[in-house]
């Protein structure tokens, strides 16, 4: 099974395909333009393999797509590139809608090209899986429940219009033409290989410089986290096992606001401190209490105030469930964050 992942080289994608290349017998084609976000360090691990192949690529470019599908003859696509980070939507909005909207589109049109080419076995088995976030759906106050697949869509952000509108054409291409399609709604990732521009590695390297930890506004809007290998795990679940045309969210249940994550990661580094004497760590933890570090300041325009994820969906059709607690996935991604300062350094 040859499988074109796009934006590979960024956080969840990167840990896709070392799970993929790990546990699975497939070919997988990353393409991924390497912006700002992309990194190939992320993928030093399994780059050796054989059954890995990296091209450089935009998917904003039809010819090259098209010219990919011919080299590889792809058995499926799994689509994760895009602009991903909100502030820089805000700052800017125009590469997300070249990468999240008409990127996609171009992906959608070859792939249908493609797949109407395909002769019936390999026709029957195709799958173009889009991967989302649960931003498409708006936000939530403190009474709502949690996001179902059917929670009608209302995108705050540049990133989650953007978001919702590549999840729209999916839908329609499937509506319309029949590709053979499949939708997950992910709530906030976290763990290793995450760019420090998110708020928990921002925070964790802040913490190791020593630096100031900058909360928006009064910290209280909460987000539902969900270690970042969990989330791949059942990426793979729903394209093994999803219903062709279905969405299906995926979270953890983990709902914390902004302001109690950065203190359970300032009380993770005053803990380390403490036992800081038996080990050798290459920066200095000389913070008396890493708490003092927090600093409120203006918040993001339009932020929202609360997500949350049902994922019944995916446990009961599917049986996946998350094997990460909030705290144990939490002090995993602290230490890799302190073991690989060299990645993130670069
Ligand atoms: P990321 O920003 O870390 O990685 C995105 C990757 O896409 C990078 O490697 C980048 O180089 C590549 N890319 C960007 N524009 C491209 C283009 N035009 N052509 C080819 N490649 C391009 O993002 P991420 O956090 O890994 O998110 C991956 C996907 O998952 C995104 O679609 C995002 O919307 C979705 N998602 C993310 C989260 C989250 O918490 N990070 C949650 C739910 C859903």
């Amino acid at each position: 099974m040859k499988i074109v992942v796009t934006g590979g080289a960024g956080f969840i994608g990167s840990a896709l395909i070392r799970y993929l290349i790990k546990n699975t017998d497939y070919t997988i084609i990353n393409i991924d333009k390497l912006t700002y976000a992309g990194n190939l360090d992320s993928l030093l691990e399994i780059r050796h393999s054989t059954r890995y192949f990296f091209e450089k690529m935009d998917i904003c470019n039809k010819d090259k797509l098209e010219e990919l599908f011919l080299k590889y003859s792809p058995d499926s696509v799994i689509h994760l590139a895009a602009e991903s980070h909100v502030d820089k939507s805000i700052e800017g909005p125009q590469s997300f809608i070249d990468t999240n909207i008409i990127g996609t589109f171009n992906l959608l049109s070859v792939s249908l090209d493609y797949w109407n080419s395909l002769k019936s076995n390999k026709k029957q088995n195709f799958k173009f899986q889009h991967i989302s976030t649960d931003e498409v759906y708006g936000d939530l106050n403190v009474h709502e429940k949690p996001f179902t697949e059917s929670h009608p869509y209302k995108p705050s952000s540049p990133y989650a219009a953007s978001k919702a509108s590549s999840d729209h054409l999916v839908k329609a291409w499937h509506r319309t033409f029949n590709l053979p399609i499949l939708i997950t709604n992910c709530s906030n990732n976290y763990g290793p290989f995450h760019y420090p521009e998110k708020l928990i590695p921002l925070t964790i390297i802040n913490a190791i410089n020593q630096k100031n930890i900058n909360v928006y506004g009064n910290g209280e809007q909460i987000r539902d986290w969900i270690y970042v290998d969990d989330h791949v795990e059942a990426l793979t679940m729903v394209f093994k096992k999803g219903n062709i045309g279905e969405t299906y969210n995926i979270g953890a249940s983990n709902e914390y606001t902004n302001l109690e994550v950065v203190k359970m990661i300032c009380e993770e580094f005053n803990i380390i401190k403490e036992n800081s004497l038996k080990k050798n760590f290459n920066f200095s933890l000389s913070v008396k209490d890493y708490n003092n570090l927090i600093c409120f300041v203006k918040d993001r325009p339009g932020h929202d105030f609360r997500y949350a994820i049902n994922a019944n969906k995916i446990k009961k059709e599917l049986g996946w469930k998350p094997k990460e607690t909030f705290s144990t996935g939490l002090k995993k991604t602290i230490w890799w964050f302190i073991e690989n300062i060299d990645w993130w350094k670069k």
